[in-house]
């Protein structure tokens, strides 16, 4: 027997390419719920309280908690983005869902300025963040969506990978605030795609309908 950590053949992140699009249902976020915590482990992420949750087709996951990375970890089309944030949720058979929105450089981000602001206050204070879930709801997007796994320990598979199509924006400042909170850049590299597949989801539906 080894102790080392069986990690498989559909890790996270990777990067996006070459998708097939897909008509098939695209996440809705039904989102109202309080934070509860922050929590350091693996790294800093705040908590929320039940009643938040998204939707895909007939399955429910319900909000766990809200992360972020810097830089970004997913690319697309080999492109690099200053940062990442990630809503995981739970549903059925404990099988992970994580939406992500992937930033760019540019102006500063209200809903990143929020995380920041009430991780720091959280923390300094002993008190739960002043943050409701709605704050952080998705809108309704396109998405990439593939099976990877958690990008930090214990790097479970499968994780269902929601990734906005829309990229935001985040400021230079903002990237440091993020990193003061982690310790620094904390993002985990590109893994092998191992022949996955990535759909995007709402991508193609006008293509589709024009073509004979
Ligand atoms: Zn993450």
């Amino acid at each position: 027997m080894t102790t080392s950590v069986d990690l498989g053949n559909g890790q996270s992140p990777i990067d996006i390419g070459g998708w097939v699009t897909s008509s098939g249902p695209a996440p809705s976020a039904l989102y109202d719920s309080a934070a509860s915590a922050v929590q350091r482990q693996p790294l800093p992420m705040i908590m929320f309280e039940r009643g938040s949750e998204v939707r895909v087709g007939n399955d429910a996951y319900r909000l766990l908690q809200v992360h972020w990375h810097t830089p970004a970890e997913h690319t697309v089309e080999g492109v690099e983005f200053a940062a990442e944030v990630h809503l995981v949720h739970i549903g059925a058979n404990d099988q992970l869902l994580v939406v992500g929105t992937m930033h760019e450089l540019g102006a500063a981000d209200e809903v990143i300025q929020r995380l920041i602001d009430e991780t720091t206050r959280s923390e300094a204070e002993g008190t739960a963040p002043n943050i409701n879930a709605v704050e952080l709801r998705p809108p309704p997007d396109s998405f990439y969506h593939y099976v990877g796994s958690l990008t930090a320990p214990p790097f479970s598979e499968p994780v269902l990978w929601w990734l906005r199509r829309t990229i935001g924006t985040v400021s230079q400042r903002q990237v440091e605030g993020l990193q003061a909170l982690t310790g620094g850049p904390n993002a985990r590299p590109l893994q092998d795609r191992s022949g996955r597949t990535v759909l995007c989801v709402g991508c193609g539906v006008q293509a589709a309908t024009l073509s004979p």
